[in-house]
């Protein structure tokens, strides 16, 4: 197959292309760049892998046949998607316009990089896929929140009104190589405290839940979607559920730092509690997470330490 990959120098998006090339398909990466990394492509030269730098709330022109459209474009963590609330919202709405546009007139198939936060603040727990959310529409986070449920809603109306062959997978919280050190995320955010020694700081009073899967499980998952006949959403994350304050201690310990945590407010509307039902997943995909926490945790951790060993100490 020949597949496009938007957001492919971001942290998700690259380990996709780089699975992708593995199974042989050619790939081409579209991103501008606004939080990716081209540091996160630079090992697939000489690979079936093009990149073209391209912003794809703008119209996505791309020449020869495709077979797949992943559209992972949009910033994900928080932080980025507060500093950049019209990017977020225009990359959920154009951008998966026109990716949408792009698939219809190549006839491929398309996958929307789908979020837990669809789910909102959740007053159902674990969560199914049949579940409709509490999402604050106006709130901070509802920029990347709603702009998703209109990409999902999109995408349905895309599958409904077209016959595109369509995928969306909701993805809850990801973590692995290739995460920015200071994207703000939790797991980076304690691991690059923990690796300086600099206080770890746990959001309100640390007893939210987040249940945290590995990047490879993750694409996974994902690979198993594109290729499966499920058009309705799947939830793809780990169903391990744990608090704030226990993966900060886990963290500090797996580092063996002398790090002590401290307590900073919650942000506004931060959901208290996200585990997925991966009963979808599981039946329908034959998809199970394999990697446990504290070895993805440690894969991690090395893979920051070389990072930062290779930055100089003014850019850590
Ligand atoms: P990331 O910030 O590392 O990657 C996003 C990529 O999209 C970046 O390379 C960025 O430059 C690119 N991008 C953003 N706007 C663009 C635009 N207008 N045109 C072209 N490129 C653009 O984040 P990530 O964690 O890899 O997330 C990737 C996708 O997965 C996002 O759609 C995100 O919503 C989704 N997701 C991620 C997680 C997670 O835990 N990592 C959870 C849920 C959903
Ligand atoms: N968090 C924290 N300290 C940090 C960064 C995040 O306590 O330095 C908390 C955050 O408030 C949330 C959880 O960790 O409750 C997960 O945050 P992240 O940004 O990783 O993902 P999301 O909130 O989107 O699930």
């Amino acid at each position: 197959m020949r597949v496009v990959v938007t957001g492919a120098a971001g942290f998700l998006g690259s380990h996709l292309c780089d699975a992708l090339l593995d199974r042989g398909h050619a790939v081409l990466g579209v991103d501008n760049l606004v939080t990716g990394d081209l540091a996160n492509l630079e090992h697939l030269h000489g690979r079936a892998f093009q990149f073209v730098r391209h912003d794809v709330t703008r119209y996505i022109d791309v020449p020869g046949a495709v077979d797949a459209v992943l559209h992972w474009a949009s910033p994900a963590s928080p932080i980025d998607y507060l500093e950049l609330p019209i990017q977020t919202l225009k990359v959920g709405s154009l951008g998966t316009h026109n990716a949408l546009g792009l698939a219809l007139a190549k006839r491929a198939r398309f996958v929307l990089a789908s979020t837990s936060e669809v789910y909102g603040d959740p007053l159902e727990h674990p969560q199914k896929e049949t579940y409709w959310g509490h999402v604050n529409p106006i709130g901070p986070r509802g920029v990347y929140d709603e702009a998703k449920r209109f990409a999902e809603a999109l995408t349905g109306a895309y599958h409904r009104a077209h016959g595109l062959d369509t995928r969306i997978v909701r993805i809850f919280n990801t973590y692995g190589p290739r995460m920015r050190l200071r994207d703000g995320r939790a797991v980076p955010a304690f691991m690059s405290q923990a690796l300086a020694g600099e206080d770890v700081t746990v959001f309100g009073d640390g007893t939210q839940t987040r249940s945290f899967c590995y990047v490879s499980d993750l694409v996974d998952g994902v690979l198993r979607l594109l290729e499966s006949e499920t058009t309705d959403p799947v939830n793809i994350g780990n169903p391990h559920e744990v608090t704030i304050a226990e993966i900060a201690r886990t963290i500090i310990r797996l580092i063996a730092s002398p790090s002590r945590i401290i307590y900073r407010p919650l942000p506004v509307d931060d959901p208290k509690q996200r585990r997925p039902d991966i009963t979808r997943a599981r039946t329908q995909l034959g998809w199970e997470p394999r990697v446990g926490l504290e070895e993805g945790l440690l894969r991690t951790v090395e893979y920051f330490r070389k990072k930062l060993a290779s930055q100089p100490p003014a850019a850590r």
